[in-house]
């Protein structure tokens, strides 16, 4: 199967597609940021998966995913992952970000997901440097799609900011 990647800026939550990623923190309780964004325009159907989730399991590790329906989002799924909080490479943060995308990627395929878009995890608040970020992200979804993939058709990087979205470009047109 020929598997597309694109890139487009704008706001996850408006994406027509089977799953969108959220880059939740390790409570699934809901946070800033693009996890905001998801719980407020989804309603409250979310959280309440997510408490579930919490109780059957306690919080989500980082670089693991989680997954619930998307509530009042045009999307079906959401995936939560939480990224790892920069610490100037000292932590593990680069396997824990690739862990992070290729787990997202390994759910959205075993629900069956054709399109799934994907955040910049952990470049807002968590502070991962943006373009290693970005080739991290890129890297994991050209593996997965090389070696793994069954389901997925589409893989859309939703950039907010600019200047992701002039990285992302860059690293792709490479
Ligand atoms: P983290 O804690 O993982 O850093 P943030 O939500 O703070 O998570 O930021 C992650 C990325 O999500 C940032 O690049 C930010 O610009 C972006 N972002 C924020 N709101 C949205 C949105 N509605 N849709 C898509 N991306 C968003």
């Amino acid at each position: 199967m020929k598997t597309e990647i694109k890139l487009i800026k704008g706001d996850i939550t408006t994406m027509t597609v089977d799953a969108i990623v959220n880059a939740a923190n390790s409570s699934l309780l809901g946070g800033g940021g693009v996890d905001g964004a998801i719980h407020r325009k989804g309603g409250p159907q979310i959280l309440e998966e997510c408490k579930v989730i919490r109780n059957r399991q306690g919080k989500c590790k980082t670089g693991d995913a989680v997954y619930t329906s998307a509530g009042l989002l045009p999307a079906k799924y959401v995936i939560h992952t939480v990224g790892p909080i920069w610490m100037m490479g000292k932590n593990k943060e680069t396997e824990l970000l690739a862990s992070c995308y290729r787990k997202s990627l390994e759910i959205a395929d075993s629900l069956l997901v054709k399109s799934i878009a994907f955040p910049n995890i952990s470049t807002g608040v968590y502070h991962f440097p943006k373009t290693e970020a970005a080739q991290i992200a890129i890297d994991i979804v050209k593996e997965f799609i090389d070696n793994n993939n069954k389901n997925i058709e589409e893989v859309i990087f939703v950039c907010f900011d600019d200047e992701n979205y002039r990285i992302y470009e860059n690293i792709l047109a490479e």
